[in-house]
This record gives structure tokens, sequence and C-alpha cells, in this order.
């Protein structure tokens, strides 16, 4: 017999599966217990909704070898979040109770219990559904009755699963689960043998749980009080314009960059002749060339009501108003006064605060310098 071929792969699959539930459920902290490689927490840490995610093995040196994917990249840096995000990854068993896995709305266990021996798999019960308490919990785990359709002959389909269950074994001990610890369960899986197969179920099944309480704040005080024993091994935080030193940076990047393409196409105008530019300054008073073909936001900004920018004494002004009229930079700010302050401390403001200040005659000494040059 041909092995089966999932396509896409059984892992993916069980990804996509928890991907598209986060999707619809939208959890802020999320928790992978037996996270293994990170595989899934990296592909988690893009959804959008997600503020808070956290990873659990019991495999110190898996999680000091993949743990750096979840670490920001520069790019984060030059883009910064709209959410926050933690990323913090424990090194410990998903046997034990730690206050560190509290108040989470979603833990997934993929391909995790069937790791557990009895003993083990009856005191992670008890941390995950009485102490840790989520919202939900995904659980994913091998269908023995799938075996017949794969092609190896041992026992199990790896060598460390304490067991295997089929179908009516993993449902009897869901719904006993789900009636000790009061949670609603229900049952799906991935991974599906073709039409000609006989009925033998899901390649991996899966548990969706939901709490049906919601827990007092007694109870979650007092289990505060358990003393920690996961040891952290990765905690980081993403920029995000939440924290005021990004929100900052972002406002000032869009409002300053087209500050200089207004002051540039203003010169540019001003000046006609001096770069070969032959436009009519007459004709491009409403519609800057240079602006409206490269920056679209720009456009609506200098289409809207605002000031345009103005010469006085020897210094071209660009209003705060005009920038503040770009859509981004008056969604991140809120107020002029937001982005006055902001401004203040960065660049020159006129007197009034109402204004950048761009003084003409750097232009002339740079265009002087090059043309002695
Ligand atoms: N969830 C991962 C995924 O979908 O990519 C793969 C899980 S792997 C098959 C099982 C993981 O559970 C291993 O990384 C193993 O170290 C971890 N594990 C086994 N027993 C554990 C325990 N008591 N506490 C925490 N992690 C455990």
């Amino acid at each position: 017999m041909e092995p089966i071929r999932f396509k896409p792969p059984l892992y993916e699959q069980r990804y996509e599966f928890v991907k598209s539930y986060i999707d619809t459920h939208k959890p802020k902290k999320v928790a992978d217990l037996g996270c293994s490689e990170c595989s899934l927490l990296h592909k988690l840490k893009f959804r959008s909704c997600i503020q808070e995610l956290v990873g659990v093995d019991i495999d110190e040196d898996i999680l000091k070898r993949k743990g750096y994917t979840l670490t920001p990249l520069p790019v984060h840096y030059l883009d910064p979040l709209e959410r926050p995000l933690t990323v913090t990854l424990y090194h410990g068993s998903v046997c034990e109770k730690d206050p560190a896995l509290l108040g989470l709305d979603l833990i997934t266990c993929i391909e995790l219990i069937e790791h557990l021996v009895t003993e083990d798999l009856e005191k992670f019960q008890d941390a995950l559904f009485g102490f840790m308490a989520p919202d939900a919990v995904l659980i994913s785990t091998p269908n023995v009755e799938f075996n017949v359709l794969l092609s190896d002959n041992s026992r199990f389909r790896h060598p460390d699963h304490k067991f295997e269950w089929n179908r009516k074994e993993f449902q009897t001990w869901a719904m006993n689960m789900s009636r000790t610890y009061n949670y609603t369960v229900e049952f799906t899986g991935v991974g599906e043998a073709g039409p000609e197969s006989q009925d033998v179920g899901y390649c991996s099944q899966i548990g969706i749980f939901t709490k049906n309480y919601m827990e007092t704040e007694e109870s979650i005080s007092n289990k505060k009080k358990y003393k920690g024993v996961y040891r952290s091994v990765l905690h980081v935080v993403y920029p995000s314009i939440q924290d005021e030193r990004y929100l900052r940076k972002v406002v000032l990047t869009a409002a300053l960059s087209h500050a200089e393409c207004i002051k540039a196409n203003f010169l540019r105008n001003l000046f006609p002749e001096e770069d070969g530019d032959q436009t009519n300054m007459a004709d491009n008073k409403d519609k800057p060339p240079v602006l409206s073909k490269w920056l679209p936001s720009l456009q609506t900004a200098t289409e809207s009501n605002t000031r345009p920018p103005f010469l006085e004494g020897d210094a071209i002004h660009v209003p705060i108003e005009t920038l503040f009229a770009i859509p981004r930079v008056k969604e991140l700010c809120g107020s002029l006064d937001v982005l006055r302050n902001m401004m203040n401390g960065e660049i020159t403001l006129s007197a009034d605060g109402s204004a950048i200040v761009y003084p003409l005659h750097v232009e002339n000494d740079l265009d002087s310098d090059m043309s002695n040059g």
C-alpha cells in the first residue's frame, strides 16, 4: 500500500487549524505547551490579535537553539507593531503549576499528551484545566485508528509516544476532563483519508475545550501565591506604537519626511530655472507634481483645506496643520497639540509653534557650494 502523503504536510495542517481558530476567536494571551522548536509560536506572532505569547517545553536545549526565531528583527524597529507583543519561553514541565501561566485566553497542546506517562498525564490535566484554567484549550493527539493507512509497522508513530488513542479513548478522556473541570468540548481533526478508505477518522484528532465559568478573583489570587517553578529562557518585547518612544518615532518619520517633500517641492517652484525645472509655479499652486506622484497620502493632505507652505523672512515655513492632515499622522496623534509636542525639540518650530522652519540660506549655501565645487 502507498503511504499517505498529506498536502500540506500534517504538521502544517495542525498549525493552520490553530491559526484559523485564533483568527475566529481573537485571543490576546496565548501559550503553546510542548512548543518544541517554536514553529507554531513563530507563526502565531504574526496574528494581529495576540499581545502575549508564551512557550513551555521540558527540553531546554531546543528552546535555546530555536528561541532566537522569536526575537524582533531590525525591520520591527523600523516599522513597529500596532499592538504590544511580548514573547516568553519557559523551560519546565507542563505537569507543574506555575503562576506564569495564569490568565491566558488560549492554551494549545499540539501532539504533546501522548508523550506523557499516565502519572504525568494526570498531573498535567490538573495543572492545565484546574490550575492554568485558560478560557480555551486546543489539544491534538494521534488517532491510532488512522495508523493502518500509514506505511510504518512500528507500534507507535514516534518512539517517545507513551500511548496513541483511538477516537473513543480520546473522546472519553476529553469528556471526563470537561465534566471534571467545567469545560465544554467539541471534536474535530486534521489529515483526512481518501474517500476510498474505510472510516478511520482524522490522522490527528483534536479536542476544542471552552471554559464554562468565570474564575473568581479570590481563586486567581490564591493561585498567584504559588511559587514559580518555570525558568525563563527568553523574554522579548516587540517595538510597538503603544510605547510612547516608538509612537513618537513613527509619527516623526511620517510627518518630517512629508515636510521635507513639501519643502523640496516649494523650493523647486521657487527656483524653477535653477534645477532645470521649467514648470510654471502658478500652474502647480494646488497640486505639487513631485508630491502627488510619490506620496498619495500627502496629496490627500494638500488637497484638503490646509495651509500651503510659505516664505517668511529667509525661511520656508511648513505649517504643522498641513502635516496633521495626513491621515496616518492624524490617526496616531489625535490632536494638533500632540503632534506639536512630539516635534518640539526634534526640529525648529516657528515662535508660535504653528510651522516647521527651514532656513533658506542653508539651501543656497549648499547650492553655491555645489556650483563652486
Ligand atoms: N508541539 C510541537 C509542534 O506541534 O511542533 C511538537 C511537539 S513534540 C512532538 C512534543 C514536545 O513536548 C517535545 O518538544 C517535548 O520536549 C515536549 N514535552 C514532553 N514532555 C513534556 C513535559 N512534561 N513538559 C513540557 N514539555 C514536554
